[in-house]
């Protein structure tokens, strides 16, 4: 058996390792045009403020890989003839497969005002996109950032952890409207001003201003003029659907899937956050940009593409992140609407968490620690933890275990109730 997979991401990675769980002898190739390979992008935040060096950003270590027995090509993937079974590479070269996996990931969408070609106007997708922050960011110079979610707030902190002064500017009241409510973009408003971030709300960039084809300042809406040396946005993501498109794969706003992530050709499947898979919980295909569903789609696609027959079954979106330095959990679904900051997802978010049904809120705590519960008919449909971690496991468990919490629910929703402790207490005296 030939199996090739296109994209070096978590994903592609886990689908090898499930691969060779069941076919020790099958030909593996993996076309990825990334030259570093197979690294955590979540983890390029922390390489941006300096707490991580660039080598604790591989998961893996070179003998992992190849123990895993497979080739490595380090090109771009330009079409696929299905017909043949065969992809075509750059430089004209091509593979022939049995089974395809499409995890090629998802791409920053572009800042689309005048001058945003400049030099210094960068994005956050790749190690060398953080490698030429880093390279233009210098103690004393002023930086610019744009966009919404949590690549934009890791921007601004990163470019401040390197000296740089930070503009950070909102189009709307607050931050990420569309997953936090108000107090919780406060927070976290606040501590990143405590940082040394300004804020600029109702601001809107028009134009990139530049000298000798480098930025050095933007235009906003309003009329008025900041200058710069540095612009770097995150304004959402798009999954990368040039390849399904050209082979005449299904698309929606990702690539169409069914539960064992196969395309609407059997012999192809797509998974990580190129895919749209199905959630159980709103009853839709939607996109999640999550390094957790994307390792699961990858190894469930892999079991499948080497002859199991094992569904994906979502869970809630969870994702453990940090907000201007405060832990924060954020599980199943939180919020809903529209955020003016970005263009539909963001990098480390999932279209389930702005899927609220009608529910009610329970919340506590109103400086530093923070919890926020979304209470259904008989179960937590979500919940945000921010500060104080402990409860963020039991509550994960909680929400994807669907547990019946009708013998907490008046209580959680009486106000001023400590829920915190009723979500331990019950937690403690589950069966
Ligand atoms: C800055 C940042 C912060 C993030 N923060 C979080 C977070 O807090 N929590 C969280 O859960 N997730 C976070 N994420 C998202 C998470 O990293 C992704 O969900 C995950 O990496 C998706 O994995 P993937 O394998 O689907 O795709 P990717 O990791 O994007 O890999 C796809 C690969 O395919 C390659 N490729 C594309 N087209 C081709 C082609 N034609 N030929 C060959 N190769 C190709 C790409 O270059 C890339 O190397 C963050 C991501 C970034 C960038």
């Amino acid at each position: 058996m030939k199996y090739a997979i296109i994209g070096s991401g978590v994903a592609g990675i886990a689908a090898i390792e499930a691969i060779r769980s069941i076919d020790k002898a099958g030909e593996i190739s993996l076309v990825g045009d990334d030259p570093y390979g197979f690294y955590s992008r979540p983890g390029l935040a922390y390489y941006l403020t300096g707490e991580l060096h660039d080598k604790a950003l591989f998961p893996r270590t070179a003998e992992d890989l190849r123990k895993l027995n497979f080739r490595f090509i380090n090109k771009r993937v330009t079409k696929i003839l299905r017909l043949e079974h065969t992809l075509e590479m750059t430089d004209q070269s091509v593979i022939l497969y049995d089974r395809l996996l499409i995890a090629v990931g998802a791409q920053a969408l572009p800042l689309e005002v005048p001058g945003a070609n400049l030099e210094g106007v960068l994005k956050l997708d790749h190690m060398a996109d953080a490698q030429s922050i880093l390279k233009q960011a210098r103690r004393g110079r002023t930086a610019v950032v744009v966009g919404g979610g949590i690549t934009a707030l890791e921007l601004a902190e990163g470019l401040r952890a390197r000296g740089m002064k930070v503009h950070y500017l909102l189009r709307g009241d607050r931050y990420w409207s569309n997953v936090l409510d108000e107090q919780e973009s406060r927070i976290v408003e606040r501590r990143l001003q405590e940082e040394g971030v300004t804020l600029h709300y109702h601001a809107e960039v028009i134009e990139v201003v530049g000298r000798n084809g480098k930025a050095n300042g933007v235009r906003l809406l309003n009329g008025q003029m900041l200058k710069c040396d540095l612009v770097a946005y995150a304004i959402g993501i798009r999954p990368r659907l040039d390849l399904a498109k050209q082979s005449g794969l299904a698309v929606d706003r990702g690539m169409l899937v069914n539960e064992y992530l196969q395309t609407n050709d059997p012999d192809i499947c797509a998974a990580g956050d190129v895919a749209q898979a199905y959630d159980p919980m709103s009853g839709r295909s939607i996109l999640d940009s999550l390094w957790t569903p994307a390792r699961q789609q990858g190894y469930t696609a892999g079991l499948n593409m080497a002859g199991q027959k094992t569904a994906y079954i979502k869970s809630p979106p969870f994702n453990v992140t940090r907000l201007a330095g405060l832990t924060t959990t954020i599980i199943g679904t939180v919020g809903r609407g529209h955020d003016d900051d970005l263009v539909g997802i963001a990098r480390g978010d999932s279209e389930t968490w702005r899927q609220l049904p009608d529910c009610m809120v329970a919340q506590t705590g109103f400086d530093v620690h923070r919890l926020r519960l979304l209470v259904g008919e008989k179960t937590l449909l979500g919940a945000i933890v921010m500060g104080d971690q402990k409860l963020s496991l039991p509550l994960e468990k909680i929400i994807s275990g669907k547990m019946d919490i009708s013998s907490i629910r008046e209580k959680l929703l009486m106000p001023n109730s400590k829920i915190g402790d009723i979500v331990a207490e019950f937690w403690e005296n589950r069966n």
